[in-house]
C-alpha cells in the first residue's frame, strides 16, 4: 500500500439551482439545494483512499457543523484525520455555488484553510517523513506549501504539487518538487510564460511536469528531453468536475510503479471519474480502474 500524505484544503460546497442569476439587491427563489464535500485537498485524499492508498491528511476546518461533518466524511472514506486541526476562530471553508442552465457562479471563502500555518505542518513532520509520496495544492497559504516542500525534501519524500489555483512559483519551490501537475493554463501562470506553446513550457522543467489536457490526456518531457503523451481514454463524459483531483490522487497512489505507468493509471481513473456526477461521487476504486484497463 502506498502511503500518501495530503496537505491541503477542506471545503463544504453549497450548491443552489436557480432559474437565473440574481441581480445586486435581488432575492430569487431557488429550486434545489445540496451540500457536497469538496476542496482540492480533501477531494484528492478521498480519491487516493478509494484507489487503495493509505492516506493521512494535514488540514484545518472550523469548529462548526460543516467541519464536524467533513471530518467524519473523510474518516468514513478511510482517511486518517488525526493531523487535521480545528480552528477556534475561522469558519470551515465553503464554496457557495449558484447553478443556472449549464453555467455557474462561485464564491469561495477559504476560512480555516487559510489558518493552516507552516508550524502546523511542521508539527506533522513524522507523518510526512514516513509517507511514500506527499501531495499538495495551492488552496492553502503559499508559505505552508513551501514548508511542506522543505519537509518533503529534507526527508527525501517525493512531492507532487498540483498548482491550482495557479500563481507564479519560485525556482526554489520548483526545485523541491518531484512532480508538478498543472493544466495548460496553470503551467503558463506558474512559469510566467503565457505565450509559449506547451511542449516548450514542458521542456523548461524537464522531468518535472505532468501537464493534463482534458480529454486529450497528459503530457510529460523527461529528464533527457524526450516527449511523452499519455492519451486520454475515450468515455462518454457526464461531469468533468473532479477529473483533475482524481488524476492527481491516482498519480500519487501509483507513483512507486514509475511515472509512465502512473500516468496511464491516472488517466484511466480520471476518465472513469468523468462518467459519473459530482467531484467525489465519480471517484473510482482501484479495482474499477484495473478492470477498465484490462
Ligand atoms: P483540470 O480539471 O484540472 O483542468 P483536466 O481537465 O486536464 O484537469 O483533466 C485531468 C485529466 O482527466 C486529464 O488529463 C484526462 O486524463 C482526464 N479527463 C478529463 N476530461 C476527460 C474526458 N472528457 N474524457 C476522458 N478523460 C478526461
Amino acid at each position: 500500500m502506498t502511503k500518501v500524505a495530503v496537505v491541503g484544503s477542506i471545503n463544504m460546497d453549497l450548491v443552489a439551482l436557480v432559474p437565473r442569476f440574481p441581480a445586486p439587491g435581488e432575492t430569487l427563489i431557488g429550486s434545489r439545494f445540496e451540500t457536497f464535500p469538496g476542496g482540492k485537498g480533501a477531494n484528492q485524499a478521498v480519491a487516493a483512499a478509494r484507489l487503495g492508498a493509505e492516506v493521512a491528511m494535514v488540514g484545518c476546518v472550523g469548529g462548526d457543523g460543516f467541519g464536524r461533518e467533513l471530518l467524519s466524511g473523510l474518516a468514513a472514506e478511510g482517511v486518517d484525520t488525526s493531523a487535521i486541526h480545528v480552528s477556534g476562530e475561522a469558519s470551515t471553508g465553503v464554496a457557495s455555488i449558484l447553478v443556472s442552465g449549464g453555467e455557474n457562479t462561485i464564491v469561495v471563502v477559504p476560512g480555516a484553510n487559510h489558518c493552516l500555518t507552516p508550524s502546523m505542518v511542521e508539527a506533522s513532520e513524522q507523518l510526512i517523513a514516513s509517507a511514500d509520496v506527499v501531495l499538495t495544492q495551492l488552496e492553502i497559504p503559499l508559505e505552508t506549501v513551501e514548508a511542506t516542500a522543505r519537509l518533503a525534501s529534507r526527508h527525501r519524500v517525493p512531492l507532487i504539487l498540483n498548482p491550482a489555483p495557479a500563481v507564479r512559483l519560485s525556482r526554489a519551490l520548483l526545485d523541491q518538487v518531484a512532480c508538478l501537475t498543472p493544466n495548460e493554463h496553470e503551467l503558463a501562470t506558474v512559469l510566467g510564460a503565457p505565450s509559449l506553446p506547451f511542449p516548450d513550457m514542458l521542456a523548461l522543467l524537464p522531468g518535472k511536469v505532468v501537464m493534463t489536457k482534458g480529454e486529450h490526456g497528459a503530457y510529460h518531457v523527461d529528464g533527457s528531453g524526450q516527449f511523452w503523451h499519455q492519451p486520454g481514454f475515450a468515455v462518454s463524459a457526464v461531469d468533468t468536475t473532479g477529473a483533475g483531483d482524481t488524476f492527481n490522487a491516482a498519480l500519487a497512489a501509483a507513483w512507486q510503479g514509475g511515472l509512465r505507468q502512473a500516468m496511464r493509471f491516472a488517466a484511466a481513473a480520471a476518465a472513469l471519474s468523468v462518467t459519473r456526477l459530482g467531484a467525489q461521487g465519480g471517484m473510482p476504486s482501484a479495482a474499477a480502474v484495473e478492470s477498465f484497463l484490462q
